[in-house]
């Protein structure tokens, strides 16, 4: 039986040739897809493509975006068997983390790739990202999909989404998942480590939760940072702290004075580290101890991505009775260890 994946063009580099008269990049009709790329139709599987009117810039995409893709997939959930959407890759390690938060018990793959050269240029990297992705978007086993969760596929490497950060602008290698193992790699063979692939509570039916709050702040802390700047912003309901190593801060009376009134106004403290892989723990030196004094909340090991959308989904949602805290601090689909 030939599955059927829904591939949504968000736009970004991957939907882009060159112009060899002018050089400069375009974006093409992304409805000719199957002109542009002939190996499409030799695959498994049969593709769907739809187009965003109007293609983005991934620094363009943000909640209205996310929430009109996981609206997308819901509607379109019951007719195919996989997803796979194309997106810039600035920005795609936080689309990735927002809909994993978004689609709830999902039991159907949600891929996400794109590309550092056009799909038009002769040394694109887009051919194989697009190909691989469509292989494992379609990937089912005894009529179950074998990927139940919001993954990205780049350079040979398949990845949880939420665990996900892009760490070059350079190389085709542009991903890294510093904290959790890799889901499947391509080589000859396109494996799949099915012991790190994430499970969805079976309990849950497949829906959308689309709250998404813009009322947070993101800082990273730095040696000499004045702190006085901070003390009253309007309409913070949390503040993700990126803070040194594993967890510390300086600190002076100042550091304990401002983040004790940030905390007073009700605003929720987040931290997370600026190192790109392990992870904050409170306690471990002196310097961390503020943050446990003042009731802020560890954000382990998630990546900054991860913890802002997930932040911008549990801030004021009504679906998650329970303290902030609580909430923020339990693995919901597999962004945390
Ligand atoms: N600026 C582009 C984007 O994120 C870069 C890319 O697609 O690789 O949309």
């Amino acid at each position: 039986m030939k599955r059927k994946v829904l591939l949504i063009y968000t736009g970004g580099t991957i939907g882009m040739e060159k112009d060899y008269e002018t050089g400069s990049l375009r974006a093409f009709d992304f409805g000719n897809i199957f002109e542009k790329m002939p190996e499409m139709k030799l695959m498994e599987c049969e593709v769907f493509v739809h187009p965003f009117e109007k293609p983005l810039d991934s620094s363009d995409m943000g909640p209205e975006e996310w929430k009109v893709i996981a609206h997308y997939i819901r509607k379109n959930y019951d007719e195919f068997d996989g997803f796979l959407i194309l997106h810039g890759t600035d920005t795609m390690s936080y689309t990735a983390s927002a809909l994993s938060f978004m689609l709830k018990g999902l039991t159907k793959p949600v891929i996400l790739t794109g590309s550092q050269l056009p799909i038009g240029d002769l040394r694109t990297d887009a051919k194989e990202n697009l190909l691989t992705s469509l292989y494992y978007a379609s990937l089912y086993e005894n009529d179950k999909a074998v990927i139940r969760e919001v993954a990205i596929y780049f350079e040979y490497k398949l990845l949880r989404g939420n665990r996900t950060l892009k760490y070059s602008a350079e190389y085709f290698d542009a991903y890294a998942s510093p904290n959790y193992p890799i889901l499947g790699q391509s080589g000859v063979h396109l494996n799949i480590i099915k012991e790190n692939l994430y499970r969805p509570d079976p309990e849950i039916e497949f829906h959308v939760d689309d709250h998404i709050s813009e009322d947070i702040i993101f800082w990273r802390i730095f040696p000499g940072m004045n702190l006085n700047h901070f003390k009253e912003i309007p309409e913070m309901k949390v503040l993700i702290l990126q803070v040194f190593g594993s967890g510390t801060i300086f600190s002076s009376e100042k550091t304990m004075e401002t983040l004790q009134q940030i905390r007073n106004n009700g605003t929720e403290i987040v931290v997370v580290s600026q190192c790109i892989s392990g992870g904050i723990s409170f306690g471990k030196y002196e310097n961390s101890n503020i943050f446990s004094r003042i009731g802020a909340i560890s954000g382990k090991d998630m990546t900054a991505e991860s913890a802002i959308t997930k932040a911008m989904h549990l801030i004021g949602n009504p679906n998650y009775p329970g303290s902030f805290a609580e909430n923020f601090s339990r693995n919901l689909c597999g962004e945390i260890s």
